[in-house]
């Protein structure tokens, strides 16, 4: 702790004190968050990694404001979660926080254009330039008017975080998003969020993938909730483990 006076002066962009969250199910409780401190600052770029049902997606959902902690406190960007109003975080949410699943979750309906676009329709800012920008950061100009359907895993990902991105987000969450992925398509994916960093986005990364795990510049490790910082040595002799989780599921 005594670490921390050494950084410099700089608002965090997520700042979690003794975070927790029980789940209820029947007459069962499960602590799937035990008491997670950490932060996240401005152009950092975090891993989490763990076993399947550690608390991962639990933790980038509070942070995400998908949810509520049952106890800790949560400051995003310099504001306390807990403080703001449902329409706050809302947009707190919409405006500062973009979002990459492991299954895409895009619309089939729409075209790719369209699905990038769909952030600043719902905010009422609609940048049809910026779409444009958007699929030639990506490298997927020439898909614009493609259904999902159309396209590969890696090209909806692809999309996907062109869409996280269109209304100029401050953190960038992802839920194992090279989990759906082959290791060609996935690296594509990695090699996308290390771009996206080096231009100073925050990353904050659920993943089971090594290679998007070494990306990042440091580790966090999730056990039955618990939360623990890896060393880079940590790291190494987790590789095996790490491995192992990445097969086919
Ligand atoms: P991970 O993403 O690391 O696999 P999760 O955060 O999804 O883990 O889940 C952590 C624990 O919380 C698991 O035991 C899971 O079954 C439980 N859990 C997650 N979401 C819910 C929920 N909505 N209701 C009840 N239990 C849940
Ligand atoms: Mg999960």
């Amino acid at each position: 702790m005594g670490m921390k006076q050494s950084r410099p002066q700089m608002d965090s962009v997520v700042s979690a004190v003794g975070l927790s969250k029980v789940y209820v199910r029947g007459r069962e409780q499960v602590k799937a968050l035990d008491n997670a401190t950490f932060d996240v600052w401005p152009g950092d770029f975090v891993a989490i990694i763990g076993p399947s049902g550690a608390g991962k997606s639990t933790l980038l959902n509070l942070v995400g404001c998908m949810d509520a902690p049952s106890s800790g406190t949560l400051k995003l960007l310099g504001q306390s979660v807990e403080e703001l109003s449902e329409a706050e975080r809302t947009r707190l949410r919409r405006d500062r926080i973009g979002f990459v699943f492991q299954h895409f979750g895009l619309i089939p309906t729409l075209t790719v254009a369209e699905n990038v676009a769909l952030p600043s329709l719902f905010a009422r800012r609609p940048a049809p330039a910026r779409v444009d920008e958007l699929l030639a950061k990506v490298g997927l100009e020439p898909r614009r008017d493609h259904r999902p359907h159309e396209l590969s895993g890696g090209e909806m990902q692809r999309v996907a975080i062109a869409r996280a991105l269109m209304n100029q987000p401050s953190l960038l969450l992802a839920d194992e998003p090279t989990g759906n992925l082959d290791s060609v398509n996935g690296e594509a994916i990695i090699e996308l969020f290390d771009r996206l960093n080096r231009e100073g986005l925050t990353v904050l990364v659920v993943t089971h993938n090594h290679a998007l795990a070494e990306a990042a510049h440091r580790q966090i490790e999730l056990i039955d909730g618990r939360l623990h910082n890896l060393s880079k040595t940590d790291l190494q002799s987790r590789r095996q483990l790490v491995n192992l989780q990445t097969g086919p599921t």
